[in-house]
């Protein structure tokens, strides 16, 4: 099997050709963050429009590096959610385009299963059932996963997610926003004392697996204001004392963000191993994985119970095609695909596009543990 992965749920278009053996034969990202830094967020119109006029090229780039004809291609597997539906469109309207033309079979994929899933294309050791725990820009969840296709979600973000905050936080501490928040943040974190600002950590009451972040940003904007550190000042011409105190709130910021992860992956295990006493791993997926004070947090959570940890590299942790590819091959293979799409579909045919789309049931067994 040779499937081509397409994404374009947010704001990076991305394409990979990806073998079932777990090859990846290609792999392509344009990212929008210039955009995002410019107009500081993501504008639905604005990231569609960056889309259209990037597909083709990624699309194209991907299959060329692969040094593949497309005859060879055995399936073409694409975002249908969740994401933005404008951004989605894109990519789908494209991957049908392909489809249709060299007759191929799609298989439309869930982005959050597939930065669960893109952990089994690293570890071929990693069997059903596991625990992930999903961090990035816009979900937080924490997923049982039992088999292919079975989920039970243990917990999610009431509000904002994680990625959420180190993004916002960046940009009030006026970092250098080309690119997203996270990794700067990481980085000026390095020069700060984590216990310098004594932010709460969420949630500390509530007995379930659930996270909240938008409480934290906003200790944080309170805490930057406090301290009358300008925004508008980037850090690059800050003094060193105002770089000092900026540093210390991120790392105080970043400490806290973390705990709240910890704490909530212990109980997620402890539930995970009450449903399924085999579970060994967890993986833990999405930009925000790909952190390393959180892969060393995590890393010590999961030995205090005797799991393993299970971290993609960074390229497979934030949005890419090879996970989107490689979910397509883990559907192929048990029979989950459409057929071809006819050959000329019209521009404004009915599309099968998921914008709110929850990944697996919810656990309702932990709504009565919590209480
Ligand atoms: P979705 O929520 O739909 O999965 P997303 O657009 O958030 O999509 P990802 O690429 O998975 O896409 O995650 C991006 C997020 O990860 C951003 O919020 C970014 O700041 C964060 N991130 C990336 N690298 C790091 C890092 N080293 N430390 C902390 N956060 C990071
Ligand atoms: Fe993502």
């Amino acid at each position: 099997l040779v499937i081509l992965g397409i994404e374009t749920s947010c704001d990076d278009t991305a394409a990979a050709v990806v073998r079932s053996s777990g090859e990846i034969l290609s792999q392509v990202v344009a990212s929008q963050a210039d955009l995002l830094a410019r107009y500081g967020g993501v504008a639905p119109k604005m990231a569609e429009q960056a889309h259209a006029q990037v597909i083709d090229q990624v699309v194209q780039e991907a299959l060329d590096k692969a040094q593949l004809t497309e005859k060879e291609l055995t399936a073409v597997a694409v975002t249908i959610g969740p994401g933005l539906s404008l951004c989605l469109r894109v990519g789908v309207q494209k991957a049908r385009k392909i489809a249709g033309r060299l007759n191929l079979p799609i298989v439309g994929v869930h982005h959050m299963e597939a930065h669960a899933l893109v952990a089994r294309l690293v570890e071929k050791k990693l069997q059903f059932p596991f625990l992930a725990l999903l961090i990035s820009g816009g979900h937080n969840l924490l997923v049982l996963a039992r088999d292919l296709g079975h989920y039970i979600q243990l917990g999610t973000t009431v509000d904002d997610a994680i990625g959420e905050a180190y993004d916002k936080t960046a940009k009030w501490l006026g970092l250098d926003m080309r690119r997203s928040g996270g990794p700067a943040i990481e980085e000026l974190a390095h020069e700060g004392d984590a216990e310098a600002v004594k932010f709460r950590v969420p949630m500390k009451q509530h007995k379930d697996c659930n996270f909240s972040y938008a409480g934290l940003k906003n200790q944080v904007r309170l805490e930057i204001e406090a301290q009358n550190i300008n925004a508008e000042i980037p850090i690059s011409s800050a003094s060193s004392e105002d770089r000092g105190a900026r540093a210390n709130i991120a790392a105080s910021f970043q400490r806290v963000a973390v705990l709240h992860l910890e704490e909530k992956c212990q109980r997620a295990i402890e539930w995970a191993l009450k449903i399924e006493p085999s579970v060994k791993y967890l993986v833990a997926s999405g930009g925000v994985a790909s952190n390393k004070f959180v892969r060393s947090r995590l890393n010590q959570v999961v030995e205090r119970n005797a799991l393993q940890l299970l971290c993609p590299p960074p390229s497979l942790c934030t949005d890419n095609g090879v996970m989107i590819a490689w979910t397509g091959v883990e559907h192929f293979r048990v029979g989950r695909y459409d057929p071809p799409p006819p050959a000329n579909e019209p521009e404004d045919a009915q599309l099968d596009l998921r914008p709110r789309w929850p990944l697996g049931e919810e656990y309702a067994e932990g709504r009565s543990d919590a209480r």
